[in-house]
This record gives structure tokens, sequence and C-alpha cells, in this order.
């Protein structure tokens, strides 16, 4: 799971960010408004933390644009205490939630998962699709009583196609969401990836199935 914070407080930035971490989250953290939208028109993310007040472009403004280009990735606006205007406009101009700050890791936890139980089939620690589920904690993959452990990166390449299910991802997207913009992404780490989880997956016995799109990407199947 990829998550861009986009907020001037530094120290708020890394917290955030540290605490995403700790809980298997992958992160980015930008502190202004142009790097926000920059990272999220190419960065594919699958929640936004925003903060308002921001220099460069405001938070609002930042929404606006994404959502008019169709952007509909889930945006938590992160707003000022007391300041109740922010969250009704937010909200009309797309916002999904909105977090008061301050806010401890508990709550901030608990809004991501919300966020994200409406986009995948995600019930306490367990993601399924199709016939198999993963462990979001302990990395296992489980098709009925026969489980294997996943290694972080199969772990979340996995989870990138079971939240898609169906849906053809391309390669770029698959690299840019497991290893981000500056780490050692490449098409060849992909395909062996690809043919670890594969071998995985037959492992476990599932039906559900990564299917090569030729020239495209991949997309996670039911099988038969
Ligand atoms: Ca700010």
């Amino acid at each position: 799971m990829r998550v861009l914070i986009v907020e001037d407080e530094k120290e708020i930035a890394d917290g955030v960010a540290g605490i995403l971490n700790g809980e298997g989250y992958n992160t980015d953290a930008v502190y202004d408004g142009e790097d926000g939208l920059d990272y999220i028109l190419y960065g594919f993310y699958d929640i936004i933390l925003l903060d308002v007040m921001l220099p460069g472009l405001n938070g609002f403004d930042i929404l606006k644009k994404i959502r008019d280009k169709g952007i509909s990735t889930p945006v938590i606006m992160l707003t000022a205490k007391s300041q109740v205007e922010d969250k009704i406009q937010g909200l009309n101009l797309g916002a999904d939630d909105y977090l008061t700050k301050p806010f401890d890791a508990g709550e901030l936890l608990a809004r991501i998962r919300a966020r994200i139980r409406n986009t995948a089939d995600l019930s306490e620690n367990v993601l399924s699709a199709y016939d198999i589920s993963i462990d979001t904690s302990t990395y296992q993959l489980k098709k009925g009583d026969k489980a294997i452990k996943l290694s972080k990166t199969e772990y979340q390449m996995l989870e990138c196609l079971m939240m898609n299910k169906g849906q053809i991802l391309p390669k770029n997207t698959i690299i840019n969401k497991v290893w981000g913009f500056d780490e050692s992404g490449d098409y060849n780490n992909l395909e062996v990836y690809v043919s670890f989880l594969r071998k995985k997956l037959k492992f476990v016995g599932a039906s559900a199935c990564i299917v090569t799109q030729k020239g495209v990407g991949y997309s996670l199947n039911a099988g038969v």
C-alpha cells in the first residue's frame, strides 16, 4: 500500500511517515504543494494525506486539480483544529475524510484502514480476492488451510494486483507502487517477482492467477 503525505510541517510529515512505515506501508513525504501535485499525478498512490495550508499550491487547489483530472485516489485532508470551514470545503471538493491536527497514531491508522476498506475487500488484517487472501501483518498468502510466507516485495506486488483484481495494471504502475521513484525497480525485477508469485500461488493451490497482458502489464484473474 502506497501512501503520499503532503505536509509542510516536516516534523509532522516525517512522524506520520515513520508510523506508517512501521505498519508496513510504503510512504513518500513531500513538503510543498507543487511537489505534492507532481507526486500525485505520477506516483500511483492508494491514499493521499493532504494538508490544507501549504506553500505553493494549497491543499484545496491540489484536490480540485486532481479530481478535475479524474484521479479518484482517496484523499484524507489534514486540517488545523477549529477550521470547520476547511472540512466543509474539502469534502465539497471531493475529499474522502479529514483528520484534525494534532491526531494520534491510532486515529490516523483507523482512518486509513477505513478508506482502504471502501475500495478493497479488507477485514481486520486480511485482504481477500477470489480464492486467496493475504495477511497484511504477517505477509502470509493463504488459500483454504494452505499458507506460505511472502517477501515484502512479493507482498506489495500481490497486494497491488489484489486491490485492482480483474484490471490490467501497466508494468510502470506496478513498478512505481512497489519500488517507488528512486529505487531499483525495473522490468527485469518485475518479471522475476511475478514468477516467484506464480510459484507461490501454485504452491497454495490457488485458482487465482497472474495473467500476462502482452505488451501492457499484468492482471490478477479468478482462474478456473
Ligand atoms: Ca501546513
